[in-house]
């Protein structure tokens, strides 16, 4: 294992890791126990014991050499990209010779010999020697899945009754939820989720009754008997493949691409700054490739947006991957992603098909990239159900951010543009040019109406000009019509237009509000078992 003397903030989008060993059941779980203490940064909790993935050497470039080998296992299969990555199977073994980037560390694959660099987010450090069989982490464990995220995870037809995760409590910053998919007569499948409460000693209970000294052993004990649970836990939920920051690790700073390495393969549609393409990088790995019409915006303008955007990093923002940049037209290539935008999907889509809480589960995770974006204090400045991309399983991801404000186009400006989305922005930003987190809040409002109303043009039947004279007169939009929307949501809207930005909620909040929307608390243990 590494050297112990520096610990850093866990990366979001890496999965923590225990030292874990097997049950007679094959069960993986791992003997150390998981308190933890509350940094106040959402998603960021700190193991009292800290595992061994965030506590890495820091000395750039050094090799590990502290005695023992530190070896990571493949969370899921990954095919290299370039010469200097290497391939790996899920569950392949492979040795950290270097941790000194953070996002591609190199090894040395145990199986193949070969060495080289791997994506930090594929695999998680193995157990440390106390382990009786070293298993790569515990796989039941998802340290940045919130309840709904559970919820869509567990519900996949592949998984069977008894499936589960546990997951970080949203509401005890020391507890945790274990949620596992029932089925029930006249219900179907749904997901059931029980609180996990901290003791004063480090141990954990679900029910008082039932006290385990950490939290692997409480999973494991319900691994073999449902002790009053809905069903006994069956198997861990498979963890959906990580994402991918890069094209490649050549790619991690230098994401200038040559043109002739990507093919573009089909359009996908019109946007705001030029055509969109579905294509492959080096004829293998899937892009959005959108072109830049020319005279949409400087080249130079673009380029230094686009180095901001770069190192913008959340599951809610569409990954910015490279640029042709050399020649026009200017590619931005993006990660693909396969049902296009909201509007699109909610109009003529699958979309059209979702129920009032998948509908919520949407307007969470746009919440969700916004929070991040509000926490890093950038502003979107066109926020709207077009500019929201769709991927499987009803994922959500916002795209374009930032890029509202290098465009030069004339149409695309509040002033004078016929293209300048009006009915989205906040007064204070059409009348004055006041873009700020909080005019972003209002076209969230907006954007909520478009999703209830499965994309409705937001004001139908007002022109754009009429619509600025109104709302400055203090007219907002009504409650729809002919589409559920509770009154809770729509009062939720007014506030995301009230006429003083200061006064409108924050992304954080309207987050935690979707979140937790239609839920009621997670249900205790004994109303289970009777
Ligand atoms: P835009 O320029 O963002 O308005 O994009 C125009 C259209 O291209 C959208 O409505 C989407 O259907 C499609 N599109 C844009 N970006 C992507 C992407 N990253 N993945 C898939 N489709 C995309």
């Amino acid at each position: 294992m590494g050297n112990k003397c520096c610990s850093r903030r866990h990366d979001p989008d890496r999965p923590l890791v225990y030292p874990a060993y097997k049950n007679e059941a094959g069960f993986t779980a791992c003997p150390s126990s998981l308190e933890t203490r509350y940094t106040g940064e959402p998603n960021t909790r700190v193991l009292s014991r800290p595992p061994a993935d965030i506590v890495r050497t820091r000395n750039p470039g050094k090799c590990i050499t502290n005695g023992g080998r530190r070896v990571v296992k493949a969370l899921c299969a990954y095919t290299a990209r370039a010469d200097s990555d290497i391939s790996f199977r899920k569950g392949d073994r492979m040795e950290v010779l270097s941790d000194a980037e953070p996002d591609w560390w190199r090894v040395l694959h145990l199986t193949t010999r070969r060495e080289g660099l791997v994506p930090v987010n594929f695999v998680a450090e193995e157990s440390s020697v106390e382990c009786e069989e070293p298993s790569s982490c515990c796989s039941w464990f998802f340290p940045h899945v919130s309840r709904k995220e559970a919820d869509k995870l567990l519900l996949a037809e592949s998984n069977p009754r008894g499936t589960f995760l546990v997951r970080p409590a949203e509401h005890n910053p020391h507890g945790f939820s274990l949620s596992v998919k029932d089925w029930e007569e006249g219900r179907g499948y749904h997901v059931k989720h029980y609180k996990i409460k901290p003791l004063d000693n480090g141990g954990f209970y679900i029910a008082t009754n039932q006290t385990f000294p950490s939290l692997p052993a409480l999973v494991m004990s319900y691994t073999k008997n449902a002790l009053g649970l809905c069903h006994v836990l069956a198997r861990p939920c498979p963890k959906p493949e990580p994402q991918m920051w890069d094209l490649g690790p050549e790619l991690r700073d230098k994401w200038e691409i040559p043109r002739s390495e990507i093919q573009l393969i089909r359009k996908l549609g019109q946007g705001n700054f030029g055509e969109v393409y579905y294509g492959k990088w080096r004829n293998n790995i899937e892009v959005a490739v959108k072109t830049l019409r020319e005279g949409t915006m400087s080249t130079q303008a673009f380029l230094q947006e686009a180095a901001i955007m770069k190192k913008f990093r959340h599951k809610r923002l569409v990954a910015l991957y490279a640029v042709c940049s050399t020649q026009e037209p200017v590619y931005i290539v993006q990660e693909y992603m396969s049902k296009g935008s909201l509007l699109e999907f909610l109009r003529n889509g699958e979309g059209k098909f979702l129920q009032f809480e998948d509908l919520v589960y949407v307007a969470a995770q746009v919440a969700s990239g916004m929070e991040y974006l509000e926490s890093k204090m950038l502003i979107h400045r066109d926020l709207a159900a077009r500019n929201v991309l769709i991927g499987e399983n009803n994922v959500a991801k916002i795209c374009d951010f930032g890029l509202a404000r290098v465009i030069e186009d004339n149409e695309y400006c509040p002033k004078q543009g016929s293209r300048f989305p009006v009915k989205w922005t906040a007064p204070e930003a059409i009348i004055y040019g006041r873009f700020s987190i909080k005019s972003d809040v209002w076209s969230y409002g907006i954007l909520l109406m478009e999703l209830f109303t499965y994309g409705q043009i937001p004001y139908p039947g007002l022109h754009g000009k009429d619509v600025i004279e109104q709302v400055e007169r203090g007219y907002r939009m009504p409650k729809p019509v002919g589409h559920y929307l509770p009154d809770d949501i729509y009062r939720l809207m007014l506030q995301c237009w009230d006429a003083i930005p200061e006064k409108r909620p924050t992304f954080e909040f309207l987050n935690h509000y979707f979140e937790s929307f239609t839920v009621t608390s997670e249900i205790p243990y004994r109303e289970v078992q009777d």
